[in-house]
């Protein structure tokens, strides 16, 4: 990893927690840092300092739009992912027509998501449902369908679990939401840099990416619309009037710059890297399923994305496996909910115990993950799992 030396064999620290933030790669560094440090001037401005700042957005917008599948007319630039979440929930919300006052979400939803519309319910403004999810993790098109109606203004699943991986079927749900009327928001954060997406073939209206997840810098994202959906919006910022009225403030230019340059190398490595990644996520999974009792995958394996492994090691809290396996950093449910005595709720969701949530451990590589980290990561967890064990 960029920063790390894991050179000549030897692992000083093995990074596997690329669901919570991905490191910087260098060549997104390299765009940014012309931009940060070289030019000045306000995207809006009209003279050449101005006119070069909007150039570099402008080529941004294509590249995160080419990530998707969407219109670089329909990016609007946010400062992450939970941004987008809540301009497109509450935007909705807030503009929305008396006859729709219904919202849809799943139940495995990101907390700027779940806790965004829980907000809307609780204030009065939308009258809220959950989608609830198979064992598997990933949501039923059958259970939108059977909550679907001529009221529901939006619904929101997202594409790929943070905490499982496990990837929805976002295609057929976008097909029932939209003969319903409604608009279809999906949460790509987590998706979106690792395998293929399009969202216009997919009929979704609103679109969720953060560069943080995709290898691009932290604080910056976007939310990606169709041109009907970008209209049924109200801003949650206002002022001048940046990004078609819906995201007032002067951009943050080198940020975008670099979610743009993160998203170009994405959308042409993703599938190779994925694949590369895969190999290494499934030798992780079944070493400790070889050397270790009692191994259990959270989530439908078929259907997930390559990076990821969700893993209860029964008999052994997770918290305590994980202090025990330094240098390997890992995380329990998602990085949001870290600290708090609750255990996931996304795998509570799925029907695991609390028990069997508090024995879960999230695995999740990325670009940069190799083969020497994998084997040094399995010796430490396999270490640390019967090491919890035998305190127990
Ligand atoms: N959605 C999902 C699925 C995520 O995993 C995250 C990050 N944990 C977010 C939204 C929030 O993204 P950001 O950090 O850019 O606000």
């Amino acid at each position: 990893m960029p920063g790390q030396k894991n050179t000549g064999g030897h692992v000083r620290e093995v990074y596997l927690d690329y669901n919570a933030s991905a490191p910087l790669d260098p060549r997104v560094f390299e765009a940014m840092a012309p931009v940060l440090a070289g030019e000045v001037g306000n995207a809006s401005s009209v003279h050449r300092f101005g006119r070069r700042q909007a150039a570099a957005v402008d080529e941004a917008r294509q590249h995160v739009a080419g990530l998707v599948g969407g219109r670089p007319a329909g990016v609007v630039f946010t400062a992450g992912a939970t941004e987008a979440n809540n301009l497109a929930l509450r935007g909705a919300a807030e503009a929305a027509p008396e006859d729709r006052p219904r919202m849809l979400v799943s139940a495995v939803e990101h907390a700027s998501v779940a806790r965004t519309a829980r907000w809307l319910s609780d204030s009065g403004v939308v009258k809220l449902d959950v989608i609830g999810v198979t064992p598997g993790g990933f949501v039923d098109p059958a259970a939108v369908e059977e909550l679907l109606g001529p009221d529901v203004l939006l619904v929101s699943v997202m594409a790929a679990n943070s905490e499982t991986g496990v990837l929805n079927p976002v295609g057929e749900i976008a097909e029932r939401v939209r003969a319903a009327g409604a608009m279809f928001h999906c949460d790509a954060t987590q998706m979106a840099g690792r395998t293929p997406f399009d969202m216009a073939a997919m009929g979704a209206d609103l679109v969720s990416v953060s560069g943080h997840k995709i290898c691009g810098p932290g604080g910056v994202g976007a939310l990606v619309g169709t041109r009907h959906a970008l209209t049924r919006l109200s801003p949650l910022i206002h002022g001048g009037g940046h990004e078609r009225g819906l995201r007032s403030g002067s951009l943050n230019v080198a940020g975008i710059a670099g979610l743009g340059a993160a998203s170009r190398i994405a959308a042409d490595e993703r599938e190779s890297e994925s694949a590369r990644v895969g190999v290494l996520r499934d030798r992780l999974v079944d070493e400790l399923d070889s050397r270790l009792a009692d191994v259990h995958q959270n989530g439908d394996a078929s259907r997930r994305l390559p990076n990821t492994a969700n893993i209860r090691f029964e008999g052994a809290d997770a918290e305590a496996v994980m202090s025990n396996m330094d240098p390997v950093a890992v995380s329990t449910g998602s990085a949001c909910s870290a600290g708090s005595i609750e255990p996931s709720g996304v795998l509570v969701a799925m029907g695991l115990s609390h028990e069997a949530a508090f024995e879960s451990v999230r695995f999740s590589l990325g670009r940069f993950t190799t083969e020497i980290e994998i084997d040094a990561a399995i010796r430490a967890v396999a270490d640390a799992v019967e090491r919890v064990r035998s305190m127990a």
